[in-house]
């Protein structure tokens, strides 16, 4: 018989836990709200109650992979598709700056016109522009030599979900020529290039079982990310999964607690798809051990075209320029938002990942 309270202490104390442990608390037997106090005190030991924004400009929804679930998937004729230029780009990341921003998350499908040449282009401006500022991409799966490039251009942090480290569901979510095994190359590449390395799942996607999940924390514990992002899957109206549920509120806010246990120091966003399936999903995330929050700061007419999922949030305070309701959110959650760079502290609490 499995105690939750001696399992989530020994979570806090020694930061792992053995498989069966790990799979009682995804169970979610047991009063949530213990789990959710002992991440809120590891996430005040390492980070207190700072939370870090990044101004996230979602620069193209062209892509040519057809991932099941994604509703700006090569496929779906419905998407309005759009390309930001360099100029558009700029404009953003210099409002962004007034705004308070110290952080810029360039994301967007795989669009082969942001080639290497391009990109780096546009990343050194953003570097020129704003030295004080960090550059984040999440453009999906590219060549070692081309994050290399992108890397030398100035970019310092890259967000690459492995969305499930089971290769049989991720054979499910992902058409055949899509491999978990390119995914985590990507990913160990981007590490050892010397990126701070995001990577993440989505929570609830189609045939996901809770096997699924305790292999993606193993993976993160194995990969040992800066930054660990997840979210409910939505699911699209265009997509395979159309009929498929979303995944609940209530297992993503266990898995960001479990997240923080296990990776004290790690940079984990309250996500836009958990503000999406429920009004407080965001705050909720930030009192279960959540650091980081990414609103939109892409221009305004393009945002309804990013659309992964549907009734995807980007208004109120997802929106870059609602900063001051945003601010309001997260002072009556607890916490404070700060003007900074925002980087993953290093050797803050000391990890035994033998002491399971
Ligand atoms: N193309 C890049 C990549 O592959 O990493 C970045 C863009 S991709 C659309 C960003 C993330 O959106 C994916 O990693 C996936 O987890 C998430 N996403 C896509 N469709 C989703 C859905 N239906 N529900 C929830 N999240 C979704």
């Amino acid at each position: 018989m499995i105690d939750a309270k001696s399992v989530i202490h020994k979570l806090e104390s020694t930061h792992n836990a053995s498989d069966e442990e790990l799979l009682f608390l995804l169970g979610g037997d047991y009063d949530a709200s213990i789990l959710f106090e002992a991440a809120d005190r590891v996430r005040r030991r390492v980070y207190a109650g700072e939370v870090y924004i990044r101004g996230l400009i979602e620069i193209s929804n062209y892509c040519r992979n057809n991932c099941l679930y994604c509703g700006i998937r090569a496929s779906n004729p419905n998407v309005c598709r759009y390309r930001l230029t360099k100029e558009e780009i700029l404009a953003c990341c210099a409002s962004g700056y007034e705004l308070g921003f110290r952080t810029f998350v360039m994301q967007g499908g795989e669009d082969g016109a942001f080639d290497d040449d391009t990109m780096c282009d546009i990343v050194a401006a953003i570097k020129v522009n704003h030295p004080d500022c960090a550059v984040t991409l999440s453009l999906g799966e590219r060549s070692r030599d081309s994050y290399k490039r992108l890397f030398d251009a100035g970019a310092d942090r890259y967000l690459l979900r492995h969305e499930t480290a089971d290769s049989e569901h991720y054979a499910s979510l992902h058409p055949p020529k899509m491999k978990l095994e390119a995914r985590k190359q990507c990913l160990f590449d981007l590490k050892d290039i010397g990126y701070q390395v995001g990577s993440g799942f989505m929570v609830g996607s189609p045939e996901q079982t809770p096997e699924c999940l305790l292999a993606d924390l193993r993976f993160l514990q194995a990969l040992e990310p800066d930054m660990i992002g997840i979210g409910p899957f939505i699911s699209h109206k265009d997509t395979p999964f159309a009929d498929c549920a979303n995944g609940s509120l209530e297992l993503t806010l266990t898995l960001v607690a479990m997240l923080r246990l296990l990776f004290p120091n790690a940079l984990i966003p309250a996500t836009t798809a958990l503000g999406t399936i429920a009004a407080d999903g965001r705050e909720r995330a930030l009192r279960a051990g959540a650091n980081v929050v990414m609103p939109n700061l892409s221009p305004k007419d393009v945002r309804e075209h990013y659309s992964l999922y549907d009734n995807k949030a980007h208004s109120g305070a997802e929106a870059a320029e609602s900063l001051a309701l945003l601010k309001k959110q997260v002072s009556q959650a607890g916490y404070e938002v700060v003007v900074a760079r925002g980087d993953a502290k290093k050797g803050a609490v000391s990890l035994n990942i033998h002491n399971v």
